[in-house]
C-alpha cells in the first residue's frame, strides 16, 4: 500500500476540516526558487485557489514579488527550508540547479516532487546520459573527462571535433567550449578549470526539438505536442508548434523516448526532455530538465492546459488529462538585448506596435534590469492557420529587432 501522501490530494481551495462548520483554509504550495518558471508555476497555483511560498534569495526574484510568501534564504539554509515545509503541503523545483541535498531534507518533512533523485540526475551531465543508455535511448557518442587519462582516452574515441561541457550548472550555453583538436580540447579543460566534464561529439543537426510529460504519482502520464526550437548562440530563440512542423514519425519517436526516460526514475512532475535531429533523419536526446521548460511557453495561450497547469496537478496530485493544442503557435523568446539600440543604448521595445498584431501574447517576467542574454519575458503568437501565425510572428520579430527564421 501506498504511503499517506501518496494518497490523499491537495484539494484546490483546501481540503475540508474535520469541523463541517468551519470553511477550509486553502492550501500553500511551494517552489525552491524564484525565477520565471517560479512565477509562471505560482500563477497557475493561485488560478487554482493555493497560496504559494517561493524559496529563492534574491529580494527581486520574478516568483517572490508575486507569491503569497517569500522565503528569502539560501536554497541550503536549514531555518530557511525549515520555514518552507512548514508552510507547505507539497513542495517542487522550477530551476534544475537547486541542491538535491536541500531536496532530500525537505522530502523527510513534505511530499516534493520531481524527488532529488530524478533533480540529481538532471544535475550531471555525466549521470543524465548514463540514464538516457539504460533507458535505451540513443544520445551523442560522448566520454566522461575527470582525470587527465580520461582526458588521454577521450582522444582515441573520435569525438572530435566536440564539445566539452561541464558536468555541472551549465545553462544557456555556458560552460561550454567547442574543440576542433586534441590541443584546443587540453586547453579548453585548463580553462574550465578541469572540473569533471563530458566531451560530446559535434554532430550535424538538422533541427531541435523537444517533448514535455507530465506524470503524477500514480504514474499516470500525458504529454504536449512535440516542439520544434531553434537555438542562437546556445539560448532558445524560436519555438514553433503545429500542424506540419515535424514529421510524425519523428514525434512519436520523441514522445515515447521522453515518456520511457520518465518511467525509468519514477518521475513525478513536468519534465522536459531535449532532441537533436541529425542531417541522416535519427534522432538522439540532449538532455532533460526536470521543471516546465522555455520550449513549452506556448502551452500559456496555444493549449486547454499549460505546463504550469500540469506542474500544479502533479504536485497536488490531481487528476491528469491529456492536453489539447487549439491554436497553431509560435513563441519568440524577449533577451535583454531587446531593451538595447543600434547604439546600445537603453529603451524598452515597442509593445504597442507588437500588441497592435492580432494573436499576440506579451509575458514579461518582472525583472527589473535588461542585461543582454538574460530571459525577461516570451512572446506567445497564436492563430487559427500555419500561414497567419508565421505571418504574424515574422511581423513581431522585426518590431523587436530578432533575426527573422
Ligand atoms: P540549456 O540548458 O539552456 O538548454 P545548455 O547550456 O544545457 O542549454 P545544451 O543543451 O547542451 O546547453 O547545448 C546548447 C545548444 O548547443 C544546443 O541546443 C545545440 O544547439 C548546441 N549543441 C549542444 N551539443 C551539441 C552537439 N553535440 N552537436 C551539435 N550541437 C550541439
Ligand atoms: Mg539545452
Amino acid at each position: 500500500m501506498s504511503g499517506m501522501t501518496n494518497s490523499v490530494s491537495l484539494l484546490p481551495g483546501g481540503n475540508a476540516t474535520s469541523s463541517a462548520s468551519a470553511s477550509p483554509e486553502p492550501l500553500t504550495l511551494g517552489v525552491m526558487g524564484g525565477g520565471q518558471l517560479g512565477r509562471m508555476f505560482v500563477h497557475a497555483a493561485q488560478t487554482m485557489g493555493y497560496f504559494t511560498a517561493v524559496l529563492d534569495p534574491d529580494a527581486q526574484s520574478p516568483a517572490g514579488r508575486v507569491s503569497h510568501r517569500h522565503i528569502q534564504t539560501d536554497y541550503t539554509d536549514p531555518i530557511g527550508l525549515k520555514e518552507l515545509a512548514a508552510c507547505s503541503a507539497a513542495i517542487t523545483t522550477e530551476f534544475e540547479n537547486v541542491p538535491a541535498p536541500a531536496l532530500r531534507e525537505l522530502a523527510k518533512l513534505r511530499s516534493v516532487s520531481p524527488g532529488a533523485d530524478a533533480v540529481a540526475i538532471a544535475q550531471d551531465r555525466a549521470a543524465e546520459k548514463a540514464h538516457f543508455v539504460k533507458c535505451g535511448v540513443p544520445c551523442a557518442p560522448y566520454a566522461v573527462i575527470e582525470s587527465a587519462a580520461q582526458l588521454d582516452t577521450a582522444l582515441s574515441q573520435n569525438l572530435l571535433p566536440g564539445i566539452l561541457k561541464t558536468a555541472r550548472m551549465g545553462y544557456d550555453g555556458k560552460g561550454q567550449v567547442r574543440v576542433k583538436d586534441a590541443a584546443a580540447l587540453r586547453a579548453a579543460w585548463q580553462d574550465l578549470k578541469q572540473v569533471p566534464c563530458v566531451l560530446e561529439k559535434m554532430l550535424p543537426l538538422a533541427l531541435e526539438c523537444s517533448v514535455i510529460v507530465a506524470r503524477g504519482r500514480d504514474g499516470q502520464m500525458v504529454n504536449f505536442p512535440v516542439q520544434r526550437n531553434l537555438h542562437r548562440e546556445g539560448i532558445l530563440a524560436v519555438t514553433e508548434v503545429y500542424e506540419g512542423h515535424l514529421p510524425a514519425q519523428l514525434q512519436e519517436q520523441a514522445v515515447a523516448a521522453a515518456r520511457s526516460i520518465a518511467e525509468g526514475v519514477n518521475y513525478v512532475g513536468v519534465l522536459c526532455v531535449e532532441f537533436f535531429v541529425l542531417q541522416d533523419g535519427s534522432m538522439v536526446v540532449n538532455e532533460m530538465a526536470p521543471r516546465p521548460h522555455n520550449s513549452g511557453h506556448y502551452t500559456l495561450d496555444a493549449c486547454d492546459q499549460s505546463q504550469f497547469d500540469l506542474q500544479v496537478r502533479t504536485l497536488a496530485g490531481l487528476p491528469l488529462t491529456q492536453p489539447r493544442q487549439h491554436s497553431a503557435a509560435i513563441m519568440l523568446n524577449l533577451l535583454g538585448d531587446r531593451w538595447f539600440d543600434a547604439n546600445n543604448t537603453m529603451r524598452l521595445p515597442d509593445w504597442p506596435a507588437v500588441l497592435a498584431l492580432p494573436g499576440t501574447h506579451l509575458h514579461l517576467y518582472g525583472k527589473t534590469e535588461a542585461r543582454k542574454a538574460r530571459k525577461m519575458g516570451h512572446l506567445n503568437v497564436t492563430g487559427v492557420s500555419v500561414a497567419e501565425v508565421r505571418h504574424v510572428a515574422l511581423q513581431a520579430a522585426a518590431i523587436l529587432g530578432i533575426e527573422a527564421f
